[in-house]
């Protein structure tokens, strides 16, 4: 299913020749987007060290892009498709006009799973993912591109006919370098440093972010290596410069309401209420109110987005405190990655109500806004779970834990 995620196939397969045909004729196809591998947060060089313990694996800039899953198929046709499967084809004409050169002699078809990247020519740099977003978004036209992009190859899926996905990365990466080219300002690999060497890996996180990357990924190569498609697995490990302070991860998190604005932010919002999803019951739980981060153009722009998307009533499946009921209720239509200093159970948020505590929530102390996230849907957002994860991870609450105490603080 997660090598076929096409229904209409399915049906016919299992309707025609049944179940244990599946495997068979339900077979991984370039044409046919795949769900993304993802990767699980750490807090620091240490805890990579620690969980990969005894096993080899490699270091990757993680770029600060747009994931891109590029499809060759057996007649050539090209199709690239982003983290959410949307077909982002036609948003990428110069990256289609750029095919034949990264392809070797031997390349019939292949599934390539990237990062497109906006690039500085000139200076030989990569740019922030701002600049990327101001691209067009579909039938853009080549002559009018103004951002230009570089891919960053970081893994083959399927090749000639047969999908990879069950070999260890060592091997698909071995497949990719011999099967595809670097050409300057258009393609390359993913920069890669293999080592367990805790200096080396310091280093190397230094100069991922000294190069605008957001940090490295880190991969499993031979032992539980295999592409886990639709999985944030623990394979793959993720360790951003964010990280160094505060709490390990960024979160992002739907747009539920809006608080008017007061004195200087008086005719746009001045704050909003966030929410996780819990994918369980289907529902969005209150984390936080937000009123850090926005310039006075993010909060003018998130007015005039958000003024569109109003509803008279909060929806039956958002869960929230009287106490914190907004001037404005939206639409689940926009992600925003938030920071925060940490994570605490709250008497009024909702997020993970009942995992860590029955009647608790769990809520972000200090959040700020960092940017929108449109190549994700609202239904991609942190999970409950990922949340409670977060909070039980914490430091704090892991030395806390020993000692029987409890936090209890409440910051909005
Ligand atoms: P996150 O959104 O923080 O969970 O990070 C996952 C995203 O990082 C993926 O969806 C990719 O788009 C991106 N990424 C950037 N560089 C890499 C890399 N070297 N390997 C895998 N993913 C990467």
């Amino acid at each position: 299913m997660n090598q076929c995620p096409n229904f209409a196939r399915i049906i016919e397969v299992l309707l025609n020749y049944g179940v244990d045909a599946l495997s068979e004729k339900c077979q991984m196809l370039p044409g046919t987007p795949l769900k993304p591998m993802l990767a699980h947060p750490t807090k620091g060089v240490q805890e990579v060290l620690q969980r990969f313990d005894g096993i080899k694996f490699t270091c990757e800039f993680k770029y600060d892009g747009e994931r891109a899953q590029i499809h060759i198929g057996e007649d050539g046709t090209v199709s690239i498709f982003s983290r959410n499967q949307e077909n982002n084809t036609s948003k990428y004409p110069d990256i289609i006009g750029r095919i034949k050169n990264v392809k070797g002699e031997a390349v019939q078809s292949c599934i390539l799973d990237c990062e497109a990247v906006a690039w500085d020519c000139e200076k030989q740099q990569i740019l922030p993912f701002q600049i990327l977003s101001t691209r067009k978004r579909k039938d853009a036209n080549e002559s009018e591109i103004k951002v230009k992009i570089i891919v960053f190859m970081f893994d083959l899926l399927y090749f000639n006919g047969k999908p990879l996905v069950t070999q260890p990365f060592v091997e698909r990466r071995s497949l990719l370098r011999e099967h595809f080219r670097e050409i300057d300002d258009e393609w390359k690999f993913a920069i890669s440093l293999d080592t367990s060497d805790i200096d080396e890996l310091q280093n190397f996180l230094d100069v991922s972010v000294k190069e605008n990357c957001e940090g490295l990924m880190v991969k499993t190569l031979e032992k539980d290596a295999t592409y886990e498609i639709a999985k944030r697995s623990r394979n793959w490990l993720k360790l951003k410069k964010d990280y160094l302070s505060g709490v390990g991860d960024s979160l992002d998190l739907v747009v539920i309401g809006g608080y008017k604005g007061k004195g200087k932010r008086t005719g746009t919002y001045g704050g909003f209420l966030l929410a996780c999803y819990d994918n369980e019951n289907e529902e969005y739980q209150s984390i936080c109110k937000i009123g850090t981060g926005f310039s006075d153009e993010d909060l003018q722009k998130h007015s005039e987005y958000f003024k569109q998307n109003t509803i008279p009533n909060p929806k039956s499946y958002y869960k929230y405190d009287s106490s914190h009921v907004p001037d404005d209720w939206f639409e689940p239509v926009q992600v925003w990655e938030v920071l925060c200093a940490d994570l605490s159970l709250s008497p009024v948020h909702k997020a993970g109500v009942g995992i860590i505590d029955p009647v608790k929530g769990i809520s972000l102390r200090f959040p700020r806004f960092i940017r929108i996230r449109d190549d994700k849907s609202v239904e991609d957002a942190t999970s409950s779970q990922q949340v409670a994860d977060m909070y039980s991870n914490q430091d704090q609450i892991k030395n806390q834990d020993k000692s029987g105490r409890d936090v209890e603080e409440d910051f909005y």
